[in-house]
């Protein structure tokens, strides 16, 4: 299989790289006997590929593919890969490498590790390819170590398994880290691709749900994903949580607000409970420290998960059908509509492009 042409979305220096994308060849890192090529099904958008087109991420590198919520076949296997086979069905996440060598790396952590290499805007860390730009999703095929591909299990929808892989694991990570589970209540503000996987995957792991969100618009649903309270919320937080303080355990705040109004947020929170920042919020946080000494509360940030997480994660949904992401499908060649879409927030509430070559279902 090594006569495979790469074909990717390339961002390249125009106004608005994110519309524009042209699909070109591109030139895949050396084959290494660690390396797995996969031919590319699926692929979800996350808001970090619109990042890294538009140059926020490293500036705009002329023919940056990106895509990392990755689902395909495997067709090619390294002589040194014991664990996957010509035929399975693999996920590849935001992380795509990795020292190896590390604390993080040795106790399955690596997506802690210093020389983390991003599957969005990255470069390969190791081996012939030093330096060589990596190439996400957004392609025919993905190449890259067999270590960062995880195996879909037979029973998950490809399709809707693909937005666990970044997205997914970025809030499963903390809602396990701060004990999601019977008895604890999780409050999730924002309800878009994120905070929709949030709701899901807190639920299904068995706790309370309280969504928080503006107005009243989604909180249909809210309810629909598995949430047991909508809180919506407009410009006088402190009216909109009354009678709802000290209610939650753990919070997921999956927006990106200029600024966050943390103090009414952690008003929130029961003893001992954790507010968990995935979203990047601009202004330093203004955090009062009377609630958080007599409470004992915690503020926290997260973001991506590492492979054994991700395979937790897959395990975790394989027995609760019903907390698959909800995604809309959209054909691999239109891409740039499916990126025009995504800004346009569209998503209800996760975009995958399908490539039906390749033996992905519309
Ligand atoms: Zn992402
Ligand atoms: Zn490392």
């Amino acid at each position: 299989m090594s006569d495979i042409t790469f074909k990717g979305w390339a961002g390249s220096k125009v106004e608005n790289p994110t519309t524009h994308l042209t699909l070109k060849e591109f030139t895949p890192k050396h084959f290494d006997a660690t390396d797995v090529d996969v031919a590319v099904r699926y692929c979800g958008i996350c808001y970090t590929d619109i990042g890294s087109y538009e140059g926020e991420l490293g500036g705009i590198v002329e023919d940056r593919v990106c895509g990392h919520e990755v689902v395909g076949e495997v067709r090619r296997v390294g002589d040194d890969v014991k664990d996957l086979h010509v035929g399975d069905i693999v996920g590849i996440g935001a992380q795509t490498d990795s020292c190896g060598e590390c604390e993080w790396c040795k106790s399955d952590q690596e997506n802690l590790c210093s020389t983390k290499a991003l599957t969005f805007g990255g470069q390969y860390i190791k081996g012939p390819s030093k330096g060589h730009p990596i190439a996400g999703g957004f392609a025919n095929y993905w190449r890259g170590p067999a270590h960062f591909a995880v195996k879909v299990p037979d029973s998950l929808d490809p399709a809707s398994s693909a937005p666990l892989l970044c997205g997914g694991v970025t809030v499963f990570s903390p809602l396990k880290k701060y004990g999601a589970g019977p008895g604890k209540r999780v409050g999730v503000i924002g309800l878009g691709g994120l905070g929709h996987m949030a709701v899901l995957i807190a639920k299904a792991m068995g706790s309370e749900v309280t969504v928080l969100s503006r107005g009243a618009a989604k909180k249909d649903d809210a309810l629909a994903l598995g949430a047991t309270e909508y809180i919506g919320t407009g410009s006088d937080l402190a009216a909109d949580f009354k009678g709802h303080t000290d209610s939650l355990d753990i919070i997921i705040c999956t927006i990106n607000p200029a600024s966050l109004p943390i103090d009414q947020y952690i008003s929130l929170l029961r003893p001992r409970g954790t507010i968990v920042l995935v979203g990047i919020v601009p202004a330093p946080l203004q955090v009062p420290t009377f609630p958080l000494i007599f409470k004992q509360l915690a503020v926290a940030g997260s973001v991506i998960g590492s492979p054994a997480e991700i395979r937790e994660l897959f395990e975790l949904i394989a027995k609760h059908p019903n907390a698959a992401p909800w995604v809309n499908k959209y054909r691999f060649e239109d891409m740039n509509k499916a990126m025009e879409d995504f800004g346009a927030g569209k998503a209800k509430y996760r975009l995958v492009v399908v490539n039906e070559e390749n033996g992905g279902k519309l």
